[in-house]
């Protein structure tokens, strides 16, 4: 074995490049092993190549909007194979930089699976070398969930919607969670005729009440079939022809079929048993909110520990992980109040609680919310409305929550996050001069409690 390395860091995802570059940049010696692409599922097969997807596919909004404000668009026709290529390109590109800052900053790369061989020593899996760490660092990400029912081999998830060789002519998509409906929206507006399958009463379950009203009209509207309390029970057939079955005894013909049923922790086979590294019942690594597991010189950042499993958080659990360890500059990672977006059409942003958990934590709340058409929708008659809505703690007047569903819902919410986490109140809110005309000057005019 060589040299021990200060850190070995597992997985090269947001968190663990994060991680391995801050070190680094203290003066650790660093190595990192992934045996994917650099980058992980962020930048690779998920919010990156997403947020491309995305905004493809509203531009045939945009088309249609467009003779209204004076513009004749002739003819439009989507070619998925030159977006798809086009996706490849630019998530090639960003690998390139990911590995190129992780070089810059010192940090050795292996392209090889990684497995914690003792509690100081990894194993590359292709070469079998072994490789001595002081510290290790495991930051292996998530995986998609498919519930075990007969031809789920014959359905994909979001590893392999990115990269499919055409669309198909529908798609059934089982799932109401972000992956779900940010699919379900996306794919219906590149010409995919979509029904979305959810076992609950309303899809996006844990968001505020009426966000989650609002997408399922639109979305109802922009002709998405939304099946609610239904379960896929089989799949047959093969891709381009399978009949899905559901528990309610219905049918359904679609050309592919994406189980977008949740995200595992990626956390077998990587060694965990071996050294005593204690998970929870779904594989989670279980972490003190320093990032410490069970076992001493290990720690585990990202969406292995099933925090919260947001790009942003695992990159800051590396990075005060990285600080805390090499730099002796202790912090830990904050997961309260994180804005987060669903980017389906139209979009979400959120920050702070809904209505229902603020209730459930026993504030006595008020709720300002405001339903107006934005101007894009104006000209061109379209009849959808955009939500805002605050959530007021009463009692001091502060603002608990932000919820946003319409165009650039996401944008607005980053900026409302930084008054949520200063604890602002509604007076504030009140006192800050509308930005005139924007759709988001509705948060500061809201000025009578509808509830
Ligand atoms: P989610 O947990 O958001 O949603 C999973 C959905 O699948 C839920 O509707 C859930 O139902 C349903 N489900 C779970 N198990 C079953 C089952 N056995 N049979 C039928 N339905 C089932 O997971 P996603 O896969 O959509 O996304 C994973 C995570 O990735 C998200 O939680 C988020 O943290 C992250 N992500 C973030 C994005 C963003 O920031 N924009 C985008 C994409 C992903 P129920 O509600 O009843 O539990």
């Amino acid at each position: 074995m060589t040299e021990p390395y200060d850190l070995f860091v597992i997985g090269a995802g947001s968190g663990g490049t994060r991680a391995a570059r801050i070190a680094a940049s203290h003066g650790a010696r660093v190595a990192i092993a992934e045996d994917f692409r650099y980058g992980g599922t962020c930048v690779i097969r998920g919010c990156v190549p997403k947020k491309l997807l995305v905004l493809s596919s509203r531009l045939r909004d945009e088309f249609e909007r467009a003779p209204a404000y004076g513009w004749h668009v002739e003819e439009t026709r989507f070619d998925w194979a030159r977006l798809r290529d086009a996706k490849e390109q630019e998530i090639t590109r960003l690998e390139g930089i990911y590995r190129r800052n992780l070089e810059n900053a010192g940090v050795v790369l292996f392209n090889d699976r990684a497995v914690i061989d003792s509690v100081d020593s990894v194993m590359l899996q292709s070469s079998g070398d072994l490789v001595a760490a002081r510290r290790i660092l495991i930051a292996t990400g998530g995986w998609p969930y498919k519930p075990p029912i007969p031809g789920a081999d014959l359905t994909i998830s979001s590893n392999e919607i990115f990269d499919l060789a055409e669309l198909p002519g529908a798609m059934v998509i089982e799932g109401g969670g972000y992956i779900g409906v940010e699919f379900a929206c996306m794919m219906q507006r590149m010409g995919v005729s979509v029904t979305l399958i959810y076992r609950g009463n309303k899809i996006l379950r844990g968001f505020d009440d009426d966000l989650r009203d609002h997408v399922s009209e639109a979305m109802a509207a922009a002709g998405i079939t939304i099946r609610l309390h239904c379960q896929i029970t089989s799949v047959e057939g093969r891709p381009g022809d399978l009949t899905v079955h559901c528990d309610d005894g219905s049918s359904l013909r679609a050309g592919q079929v994406m189980l977008a049923t949740g995200r595992i922790p990626n956390s077998r086979g990587i060694g965990l048993e071996k050294v005593g590294v204690e998970c929870d019942y779904r594989g989670a690594i279980k972490v003190s909110a320093d990032s410490r597991t069970s076992v001493e010189n290990i720690w585990a950042v990202g969406d292995v520990t099933d925090r919260l499993a947001l790009t942003p958080i695992a990159i800051r659990e590396g990075h005060a992980f990285a600080d805390t360890v090499f730099g002796n500059k202790p912090w830990v990672c904050d997961h309260h109040d994180v804005p987060a977006a669903v980017f389906a059409t139209p979009e979400i942003g959120t920050v702070g609680l809904s209505e229902a958990q603020a209730r459930e934590q026993g504030y006595d709340v008020l709720i300002f919310r405001s339903r107006f058409r934005p101007m894009t929708n104006v000209l061109c008659e379209e009849p959808e409305r955009m939500l805002m809505k605050l959530v007021v703690d009463k009692a001091t007047d502060r603002v608990l929550g932000v919820h946003i569903c319409g165009p650039d819902a996401g944008e607005i919410v980053q900026m409302a996050g930084i008054a949520i986490k200063m604890k602002a109140t509604k007076a504030q809110f009140d006192d800050t001069v509308a930005l005139h005309p924007s759709a988001a000057e509705e948060l500061v005019t809201m000025r009578e409690p509808v509830a």
